[in-house]
């Protein structure tokens, strides 16, 4: 079986090749260029592509990659909102995930981001490498008997859900499917959830129901003072309402892994390069604002998992015996 592996990172070839041991029947044509119309030509004679979070598989893409012969896709990533899934249906074109490589790796860094801005680590970070060990503008606040609202408990939410509790926090959540081994987590409608969180993480897909779920009516909603932490999809949140929210003072701290606009940025080194987009800017110019660029998976367990399950996909493909879990 031929993959052609679009996007490739450093790391992805190394987690990759090491898994790609054990199986001989696979190989890899690693590609730093991103899935797109113009690259979908590189497919040409495989079997299947393995593309990420931001690679392009709208309707023209799937075209192409239909035309090139190739019958699968393999996502190396959990979320799907980038794949035209009806296009792909039509070809019978397989749709293969990796549903849940390591739920711990996304929660552990939206804790991180929480802490982060809480504390306004990025400002005590540079304060003292600059010799300045005042600390003004430092106070946070406890964690501990706070209240942290999660929304969605799936895989992530629930890991998130878990360590919160870990902090002494009151866990409180909304999910349309309580998550029964979470009995420790209080479930509410969405309006309780934003009003009376001291800490909000989001962990729902990205679906036509949860687009822009954060906007000004639900900012308006929130707590005074709120942390808000976003490592789901960027597009969870209304960008201009959460900008207007943060200069209205809402917020204590804004903590984002994944933003819109992220697609032409995400793993890339832009530094010598004048952004273009506007908003993006606005929201590092902020003080209680920390950006990460989505690298909430990356971890080397989670590396491991994801280059173990979409092999298996691959084999599975091949042979027929799909894992329906799987399958988008
Ligand atoms: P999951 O499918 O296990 O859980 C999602 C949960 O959201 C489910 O319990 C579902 O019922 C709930 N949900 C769906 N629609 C909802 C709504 N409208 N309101 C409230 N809850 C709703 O998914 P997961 O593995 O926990 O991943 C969650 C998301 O995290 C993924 O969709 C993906 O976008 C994101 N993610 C980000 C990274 C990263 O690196 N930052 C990595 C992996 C996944």
């Amino acid at each position: 079986m031929k993959i052609v592996f679009y996007d490739t990172k450093p790391y992805d070839k190394e987690s990759f090749e090491k898994c790609l041991k054990t199986y001989s029947d696979i190989t890899i044509e690693f590609e730093e260029a991103d899935l797109n119309e113009r690259t979908a030509v590189l497919a040409k004679g495989a079997d299947a592509v393995c593309a990420f979070v931001n690679s392009n598989l709208g309707t023209e893409v799937i075209d192409r990659l239909h035309e090139e012969g190739v019958g699968c896709i393999l996502l190396r990533c959990a979320g799907f909102n980038n794949v035209d899934l009806n296009r792909a249906k039509e070809y019978d074109m397989e749709v293969l995930r990796v549903p849940g490589y390591s739920p711990e790796a996304v929660a552990e860094h939206a804790m991180t981001l929480a802490l982060g801005v809480n504390r306004h680590l990025h400002k005590s970070y540079i304060r003292v490498r600059e010799n300045n060990f005042s600390l003004g503008g430092l106070t946070g606040i406890n964690f501990y008997k706070k209240t942290a609202g999660i929304i969605g408990t799936g895989k992530i939410g629930a890991a998130m859900c878990r360590i919160c509790r870990g902090f002494g926090m009151e866990v409180i959540a909304y999910d349309m499917y309580p998550n029964k081994d979470l009995d420790f987590v209080t479930y509410m409608s969405l309006d309780e959830v934003l009003s009376r969180s001291d800490l909000l993480s989001l962990h729902c897909p990205l679906t036509k129901e949860t687009y822009h779920l954060i906007n000004k009516d639900t900012i308006a909603k929130m707590k005074d003072n709120v942390i808000l932490i976003n490592t789901s999809r960027g597009a969870l949140v209304a960008t201009n309402d959460l900008i207007q929210g943060i200069r209205d003072r809402k917020f204590f701290g804004v903590g984002l892994d994944v933003y819109e606009e992220e697609g032409s940025n995400v793993f890339e080194n832009r530094e010598d390069e004048v952004l273009e987009h506007s908003t993006t800017a606005r929201l590092l110019s902020f003080p209680n604002v920390i950006v990460t660029s989505h690298q909430g998976f990356l971890t080397e367990e989670a590396l491991q998992a994801i280059s173990e399950t979409t092999l298996k996909n691959a084999m599975d493909y091949v042979n027929g015996t799909i894992d329906n879990y799987n399958r988008v």
